[in-house]
């Protein structure tokens, strides 16, 4: 039987282990969508808290926002996403399956052009899953459309957003109001986003359904060289904390033709995933093309008076764009190793293959595990309170079956940093063995202590 891909290992453990579902899987799954489960959105909220401390709660250039789904569908004409937010799709006229002409052209090896209003020329290439013919490429809008209220017609006609920017665009004026904030300062918005991709791939790296963590950061133009650098190194500061290994990283300048017309600057932050190198985060320097937009189709004045000099400017933007799946894809997939012949030298160990999730432990969905030797008491009662005494501040998980070396195991898989044994020496000497997931070493810590122990090995 052929060796199973590290990416094909990944998913199987994400499934078992209650990471991450494939959506409606009673029902076959749907339109690859996916769930986190109790582990998954663990770690998703772990990300998500993380990211917020350092975009927007230790900077006081930076406040936050959470803007609705829903919007008037205005925006999204002034944003050019009716008109523009669309990928180049073909079909084979044989097997009728839909393709993005763009990345045909890429895994032939040609470059596409950049021209919205141009049919990609795929002549020669051939259906990649049957060989058929397939069709002239065409624009294939991206957005999902639905109807607000009870009447339908193009008057109730809106649409799910496809990125939480907009959002943040609208508000911008009341953010900057209410807050009293001058320029520079930016505006972070965590939530979902949803695109009708015409592809799904590689798990959860393109789905339909996501979220985004996103700033908008506005400035006056003359110095947005040096806020644009700014943010770029935030954003390597993410990576690190992250655990993404610099070498696994590119930090991809977008050419001046591949570049949208307004953004004079744009670095794609690609990742290097088991299935290749793919973009992981965006940073853009967009002028003020999104609030002149916003102004011309609202007729708002959506100017900044400068306090200090009395100027009046329309704020540019330049805006760091996260994808908190393509985020957990890369963490999981930087975390991931396989130990042949097992970790452990003891005569517990399987010998088998094992994994470890080398997760930051910061990100990791299980802060503590407590093991009870037996199921007992007094030793059972003292676990028990060990765990109601930590739960308070850390996930703390409870396992009382089967050895401690397959317990050891389940939380290494799952990227655990501690493990608390509870033995039979503990009623006597009131300490307890706690073992680091990573250097795999033990110390027996008193069990009055043991708040004091995690809170100075557990601080990010
Ligand atoms: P791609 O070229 O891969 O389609 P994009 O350039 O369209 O991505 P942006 O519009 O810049 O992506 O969106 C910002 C971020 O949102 C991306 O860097 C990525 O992390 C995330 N993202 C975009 N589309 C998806 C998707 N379909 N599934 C998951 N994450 C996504």
């Amino acid at each position: 039987m052929a060796e199973l891909s590290k990416m094909d290992k990944l998913i199987s453990l994400c499934k078992r282990r209650g990471f991450i579902f494939p959506s409606s899987e009673i029902y076959g799954g749907y339109s690859a969508i996916y769930d986190f489960g109790p582990l998954g959105v663990e770690l998703s909220n772990n990300i998500k808290k993380a990211w917020w401390r350092m975009f927007v709660r230790e900077r006081d250039d930076m406040v936050g926002l959470d803007s609705s789904i829903l919007m008037s569908p205005k925006i999204w004409e002034a944003s050019g996403h009716v008109q523009n937010f669309s990928d180049p799709l073909v079909d084979c006229k044989k097997c009728h399956q839909r393709f993005r002409a763009d990345h045909l052209l890429e895994s032939a090896g040609l470059k596409p052009g950049y021209d919205k209003d141009q049919p990609l020329d795929t002549k020669g290439l051939k259906c990649p899953e049957c060989g058929g013919e397939l069709t002239e490429s065409r624009q294939f809008n991206l957005m999902f459309k639905t109807q607000v209220g009870s009447m339908e017609g193009s008057t109730s006609e809106a649409y799910l957003r496809p990125e939480t920017a907009g959002g943040i665009f609208v508000n911008y004026k009341n953010v900057q109001q209410t807050m009293r904030k001058k320029l520079p300062f930016g505006i972070g918005q965590i939530g979902k986003a949803f695109r009708n991709e015409i592809t799904v791939e590689n798990y959860i790296f393109r789905v339909r359904e996501f979220e985004q963590m996103e700033i908008e950061y506005f400035i006056k133009p003359d110095n947005w060289e040096k806020h644009f650098e700014e943010l770029l190194n935030l954003m390597k500061k993410w990576c690190a904390y992250l655990g993404l290994k610099e070498a696994n990283l590119v930090y991809h300048e977008i050419a001046d033709e591949e570049r949208a017309f307004y953004s004079k600057r744009t670095i794609d932050i690609e990742y290097n995933y088991p299935f290749g190198q793919k973009e992981l985060y965006g940073l853009a320097y967009r002028t003020d093309y999104d609030l002149g937009r916003h102004q011309k189709f609202s007729g708002e004045d959506l100017t900044y008076l400068d306090p200090e000099t009395n100027e009046k400017t329309l704020p540019h933007v330049i805006e760091p764009s996260f994808g908190l799946q393509r985020t957990i894809l890369a963490v999981l997939s930087e975390a991931f190793e396989e130990v042949k012949g097992g970790r452990s030298t003891t005569t517990e160990s399987n010998k088998e293959e094992e994994m470890v999730l080398r997760l930051p432990y910061d990100l990791a969905p299980v802060k503590i595990a407590i093991f009870p030797l037996s199921k007992k008491e007094p030793l059972l009662g003292i676990a028990e309170d060990i765990a109601k005494d930590l739960c308070p501040f850390w996930n703390v998980q409870y396992d009382e079956t089967g050895s401690v070396g397959k317990r050891y195991r389940r939380q290494d898989e799952i990227g655990t940093p501690y493990c608390i044994t509870v033995d039979f020496d503990t009623p006597n000497d009131g300490k307890v063995t706690v073992r680091d997931r990573d250097t795999m070493e033990q110390e027996r810590v008193e069990v009055k202590e043991l708040r004091n122990f995690f809170q100075k090995k557990l601080i990010y």
